[in-house]
């Protein structure tokens, strides 16, 4: 068993700043040596109706909420194959939105792109203009660009999709919910979906997702869906509580305390100390600069940066690989730039259980790697 709380925080927390999968508090990895229960009646009952409430709360939804035995990306696949009738409009300006467009390929549906450059949130404007053409009845987006740091308006992009009759949104909140501000059904979502690993801070492996009514209409009459991600067969199992095939149990006793613990903390106190995290990462961005003389800025542009992770940009003379091996070698793990931006960036997950204090010290300790 895990030593006492406080010794493991002082010890080994505060140091795993990937932007997933994020560091995971000791009482719910401790959950997970729960024994087992079936996976029919009323245990699994009870406990899925406990989980329900809290993961209602997180996604601001009156619905029920699937729990899908997968990594996020296998409920974007349920959510292409069970809403896309015959075109997809995939918002792209990252990797993680990519995996939309090349879901909907993978899968023989038809789908184009509206990409924007990295550094460039998804302008409504756009999207209704590329709706007009009449070709699409889906639209995919990313919320927080785990890539590149970037938050796009889906609210707004929400807006904009509303204008058009029957178009569905598909909102991949990976490394939002439950960090970034996300109103499934107040924003008028159709399919919003995160997985554990990221803002959550669970172990990786369980992904939650809730459909609209017209989503949930989409996927009843959807052909070549597949089996394990029928939307229509996850929906009928959760009016008893349960799932159409054996749910990861241990990942669900993680859950029930994690989203406990949430419920202490408060969503909206969540959020709030997700973007002080963010802004203070910012400002010592900004500081480096102006006072050091170092070349480094935010990727993302002011107003549209995720709360949950930042992807800082370096300067030539320094590389995202070596800065992440020598912040390894003091004990911290951060993550490079991703893909093309390997070396030329470094991410900071500022996410899940992270607080201010801890990410004071990794800066503080990222700054000495900066300026050696
Ligand atoms: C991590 C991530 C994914 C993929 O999640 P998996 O759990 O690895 O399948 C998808 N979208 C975003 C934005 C992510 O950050």
């Amino acid at each position: 068993m895990v030593e006492s709380h406080s010794e493991f925080k002082s010890a080994e927390s505060g140091r795993f700043f990937l932007p997933g999968p994020t560091e995971v508090h000791p009482d719910v990895l401790a959950a997970q040596l729960r024994p087992m229960i079936g996976h029919r009646g009323a245990e699994i009952e009870s406990l899925m109706a406990r989980l329900q409430e809290g993961l209602r709360l997180l996604f601001r939804t009156e619905r029920a909420v699937f729990v899908s035995t997968s990594s996020a990306t296998g409920l974007m696949e349920a959510g292409v194959r069970n809403g896309v009738r015959g075109g997809l409009l995939a918002l792209v300006n990252g990797a993680f939105s990519e995996r939309f467009a090349r879901i909907a390929e993978a899968s023989a549906i038809p789908v184009e792109r509206l990409e924007t450059p990295g550094d460039r949130p998804h302008d409504p404007a756009d999207v209704v203009e590329r709706l007009r053409s009449g070709r699409f009845d889906t639209v995919s987006v990313v919320h927080s660009e785990t890539s590149t740091g970037m938050l796009n308006p889906v609210r707004e992009l929400a807006e904009a999709v509303r204008e058009f009759d029957d178009v569905l949104l598909l909102v991949d909140s990976v490394s939002g919910l439950g960090g970034a501000p996300l109103l499934t059904d107040e924003w008028g979502l159709d399919f919003a979906l995160t997985g554990s690993q990221k803002a959550l801070a669970l172990p990786p492996g369980l992904a939650f997702g809730v459909a609209s009514e017209r989503m949930a209409a989409r996927a009843a009459a959807a052909p070549g869906k597949g089996l394990y991600f029928d939307l229509t067969q996850h929906a009928r199992k959760l009016e008893r509580l349960q799932t159409p095939s054996t749910p990861a149990l241990s990942l669900m006793y993680a859950l029930e305390v994690q989203l406990d613990r949430i419920r202490r903390e408060g969503l909206e106190a969540r959020w709030d100390r997700h973007r002080r995290m963010a802004e203070r990462t910012w400002a010592w961005v900004d500081g480096l600069r102006e006072e050091r003389g170092l070349e480094l800025s935010v990727f993302a542009p002011v107003g549209y940066r995720s709360p949950t992770v930042t992807c800082v940009a370096l300067p030539e003379t320094h590389s995202g690989t070596d800065v992440r091996d020598r912040m390894r070698a003091r004990g911290y793990v951060l993550a490079t730039g991703y893909g093309a931006m390997k070396e030329g960036a470094i991410r900071i997950g500022h996410m899940g259980e992270h607080d201010l204090a801890a990410l004071e010290r990794l800066l503080g300790t990222l700054e000495e790697v900066l300026v050696e």
